[in-house]
């Protein structure tokens, strides 16, 4: 089949742990590279952001890589994109119509994209399907005022439940979330995002501990729902251990970052300054090296719509605690692949952590069982077979409806 995935604003060729650049570029990367390996024709559309991109870049073999010219050629917050999804939309359809190369399915991720997707598909008779990645509604009820989504962010997104073919759901919680939000139950598919086991692996390298204290990693883009900073108000209970945090600006620029000022004055705050570590932005290919050389990866976030941190540590056979909020209720098995604990709650997080950096014979336990949970459940391939049914079954539903209207 021939597949066009729409990420306005996360590139699968960018840089990972920047503010707006996060698991949906890695999603998007594997997930077009592992329909790719099913035999598919898939091509990425994502917003030019930088004069110097060309229009196409080949990723790899069946990958291609279009830089829509929408808005201004420069990097712009993914809460001020959605004027420029109107160009973005238009530049597809006379794209797919003008070309040789049209798609016959089309998969949006984010609902900016959503909203670029199902206008241009429809002019051209294809059917549509969406990945929120997020939830506008989920993060007013978590950030209140301090959200800068636009306003009608909510309203969209609930249309857009409405109008495409099928919304594919990462998680139970974010079908249950949809369902509030009047989404049809039988519209919606759950194919949760996957890990890439080649690359996340326990064999491998690993990076140096110059401390030798028992590593606690944990990694992401250092904003507040993130709760970086209650792993940090956790360490008091683990006076042996180190806190290594990756993700944020890379090296040089990470001083001069507020997230990450903010991160270490909790830390000075705390008397821990000098057991708390921020790495920076870390390249992807080189992740398992650092899950490799963590005894246990927190996640401790405030709500995440899914959460590819614990899985690759999970596929690097590293014991996870996590916050249970989110996509985390369904890959960590609480008791069994890992400990889940309540959000925003340093001293529950703190009484975790002490009680497994003391237990190695649980860890190995947690490890063992996490690294089948993954392997037989979050591999790309899977999700890539499992999406790929539904394509057919969306393809074919819609090519049935337009018969029967012919
Ligand atoms: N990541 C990375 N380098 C960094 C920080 C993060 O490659 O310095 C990757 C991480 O391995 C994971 C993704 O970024 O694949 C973060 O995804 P997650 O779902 O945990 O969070 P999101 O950013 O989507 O909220």
């Amino acid at each position: 089949m021939r597949i066009a995935l729409i990420s306005e604003h996360a590139s699968p060729l960018a840089v990972l742990g920047g503010e707006d650049a996060g698991g949906q570029n890695t999603h998007v990367a594997e997930l077009a590279a592992a329909l790719a390996g099913a035999g598919h024709d898939v091509r990425v559309y994502t917003r030019r952001d930088d004069t110097d991109l060309p229009v196409t870049v080949r990723m790899l073999d069946g990958v291609a890589v279009v830089h829509v010219p929408a808005g201004p050629p420069e990097v712009i917050a993914k809460d001020d994109l959605l004027p420029h999804m109107k160009p973005f939309s238009r530049w597809l359809v006379d794209r797919w119509r003008r070309d040789d190369w049209a798609p016959d399915v089309v998969h949006a991720h984010f609902w900016m994209s959503g909203l670029a997707g199902i206008t241009a598909a429809r002019r051209l008779g294809v059917p549509v399907l969406l990945t929120y990645h997020a939830l506008g509604t989920v993060k007013r009820r978590h950030q209140g005022a301090s959200d800068t989504s636009p306003g009608r962010r909510i309203g969209y997104e609930r249309a857009l439940g409405r109008a495409v073919d099928r919304v594919i759901a990462q998680s139970q919680d974010e079908l249950r979330e949809l369902i509030r939000m009047g989404v049809p139950a039988d519209r919606m598919t759950i194919v949760p995002s996957g890990v890439n086991v080649a690359s996340f692996a326990p064999t491998g390298p690993a990076q140096e501990r110059p401390d030798g204290r028992p590593r606690v990693l944990t990694v992401g883009r250092l904003v507040e729902r993130k709760g970086f900073q209650d792993l940090i108000r956790a360490m008091p209970a683990v006076p042996d251990a180190e806190c290594v945090v990756v993700g944020g600006p890379p090296g040089a620029e990470l001083l001069d970052d507020p997230q990450a000022r903010r991160l270490l004055a909790v830390a000075r705050e705390c008397g821990v300054a000098d057991r708390v570590r921020l790495a920076g932005a870390v390249p992807r290919q080189e992740m398992a090296r650092w899950y490799r050389s963590a005894d246990v990866l927190v996640a401790a976030p405030w709500y995440e719509p899914f959460g590819l941190t614990p899985l690759e540590a999970m596929a690097c056979g590293v014991p996870v605690i996590g916050t249970a909020v989110g996509g985390l209720t369904d890959t960590i098995v609480d008791g069994v692949t890992g400990d889940l604990v309540p959000p925003r709650d340093p001293a529950a997080l703190g009484a975790a952590l002490h009680a497994l950096l003391a237990d190695p014979a649980r860890r190995a336990g947690y490890a063992t069982a996490a690294l089948e949970r993954v392997r037989g459940h979050y591999s790309w391939q899977r999700a890539a077979a499992q999406l790929g049914e539904v394509y057919e079954a969306v393809v074919s539903q819609v090519r049935q409806t337009s018969q029967v209207v012919a």
